[in-house]
């Protein structure tokens, strides 16, 4: 085996990139990456799920939006290539035939339904519903009258029957599975395709794998792939299973939880580097309280001993929470060049401004940075920032646009707002207070039907920095529409709250 780690990261090409297996790849990775080793990207096809293009272009795409990267793979090549199973079948061809030479596999004639049959006699009997081992005992002729009836035959390891398989495991510690309670598994189908066990065996030696780091589901396999590597004489790699990713009510994660797969998240707006912190954490933590850790604090931090054995919660809450860390943390240039893709595609903003728009986009970036928890929120919130067509919502309505007396305090501010020669915070805030003297009434009287008028919405940044980023003559404009609209009862609250924030 390899003196330097190599690490692999082994998916089926199912068409989605699953958060378990972004976890597993991006475990693979720091482990890798913290001893100076080699990730290697493999994909296992063999379970009759043809691998297309596009669905090696999901792995790809998964990986490369969370910034882990591969030394060898498929699209890449390597020493030990072809890094697609279905493309080294002779190789497992190979070693299923050095197994049955040597005694240590054999030729099983029975059909599905029979194994499904005997097995259903064994559960009501309350035995373990293993294969029986039938086959095991043919001799060539009583196989080749079997093949001559034509029946299709697969290819059994042939299990030990006593003692224990003690499996050795980085994050599991040690883990025992009794013999005589495993039946011996198919390892070449009668397709010809290998199966899994066999073809992960093969290809983790014959690609010099140091350590397999892949989730707990697969701990009952490694007894199977312990006793495959020892009928095969080749060296067992170093374990770590990963503790299963749950959902927020402890089952197994899956689509009822919400999005599942990585590139979900990205449509949701999470930023790349907020969710490889995330990840990282489900199942590792650094020992103390810290939570938000650079890429290079995880890799100088990360070990597969600190890993947990109990599974984690898959916390949405605490995902968003810590992509608003991340938001708020950048600096308001690279928040603007990160959102700018969303603001184009919800036709908000031009796609290539000048550079005196962008600073105004700078600043409004800036002005809802502590706020947003998503890129995708920005596109909601901040709407009226760039479009006179945004909604009232209902607390707008509610508490201020329904209400008859708003429509004079709208259209006497906007009197105020006419009569300013400059724009800007200070004169702002001097035309709001000077109304609100006139009236008698206090400031907020004034701020909050303002705010709901010209953003249709009753919470947001400061009132006077958020006007000073609008034109003056839109915000004139968009009191007196409203104002319009509160004298002619058009705003009642909806039935609906859907566009409340
Ligand atoms: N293709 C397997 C999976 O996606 C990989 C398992 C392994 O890492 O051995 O679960």
């Amino acid at each position: 085996m390899s003196d330097t780690v190599r690490t692999r990261f082994a998916p089926s090409p199912t068409g989605s990139m699953h958060i378990g297996n972004a976890h597993t790849a991006l475990f693979n990775w720091l482990f890798a990456r913290q001893n100076g080793g080699t990730v290697v990207l493999r994909i296992e096809d063999t379970d009759e799920l043809r691998s297309t293009p596009e669905a090696l272009d999901v792995i790809y795409g998964g990986l490369k939006w969370l910034g882990i990267d591969w030394d060898e793979g498929p699209d890449i090549g390597g020493p030990y290539g072809p890094y697609i199973q279905s493309e080294r079948l002779s190789q497992y061809q190979e070693k299923v035939d050095e197994l049955l030479a040597a005694g240590k596999a054999y030729r099983c004639y029975c059909t599905p339904e029979e194994v499904e049959q005997r097995r259903e006699i064994m559960r009501a009997r309350g035995l373990p519903p293993k294969y029986d081992g039938k086959c095991e005992a043919l001799d060539e002729q009583e196989g080749a009258a079997l093949a001559a009836e034509g029946r299709q035959h697969c290819v059994r390891l042939k299990m030990k029957r006593t003692g224990h398989t003690v499996i050795e495991d980085v994050i599991q510690g040690q883990v025992t599975y009794e013999n005589h309670l495993c039946g011996d598994p198919v390892i070449l189908k009668q397709s010809g395709f290998p199966t899994y066990h066999l073809a992960v065996v093969v290809d983790d030696c014959a690609m010099q794998i140091t350590h397999i780091i892949r989730g707990d589901g697969h701990l009952p396999n490694t007894q199977i792939h312990l006793q495959l590597q020892e009928a095969l004489g080749i060296p067992h790699p170093v374990y770590a299973h990963l503790p299963m990713i749950l959902g927020e009510d402890r089952s197994k994660l899956s689509k009822r939880h919400g999005a599942v797969s990585v590139m979900d998240y990205k449509e949701l707006g999470y930023l790349p580097e907020a969710m490889f912190n995330f990840l990282a954490l489900l199942g590792w933590s650094p020992g103390d309280e810290q939570e938000i850790l650079s890429h290079e604090e995880i890799l100088q931090r990360f070990s597969l001993e600190a890993c947990n054995k109990a599974a984690s919660v898959f916390d949405l809450k605490k995902a968003e929470w810590m992509n608003g860390e991340y938001m708020k943390a950048m600096a308001p240039e690279e928040l603007t060049e990160r959102l700018l893709p969303w603001l184009v595609d919800a036709g908000l903003f031009e796609a290539d401004p000048s550079d005196a728009r962008l600073r105004w986009l700078v600043q409004v970036v800036a002005l809802m940075q502590e706020r947003a928890k998503l890129l995708s929120t920005y596109v909601s919130w901040a709407r009226y920032f760039f479009t006179d067509d945004y909604e009232y919502d209902n607390r707008a309505r509610s508490k201020w646009l329904s209400r008859p007396e708003t429509a004079e305090v709208l259209d006497r501010l906007a009197d105020e707002f006419e009569g300013l020669a400059t724009w800007d915070v200070d004169s702002i805030e001097a035309a709001i207070r000077a109304l609100a003297e006139q009236m008698q009434v206090s400031a907020g009287k004034i701020i909050h039907p303002c705010r709901a008028a010209a953003t249709g919405t009753t919470i947001g940044p400061s009132l006077f920095h958020l006007l000073e980023l609008l034109q003056q003559s839109d915000v004139i404009s968009r009191l007196r529409r409203t104002a319009d609209l509160t004298r002619q009862g058009k705003l009642a609250p909806e039935d609906s709250d859907e566009h409340d924030q």
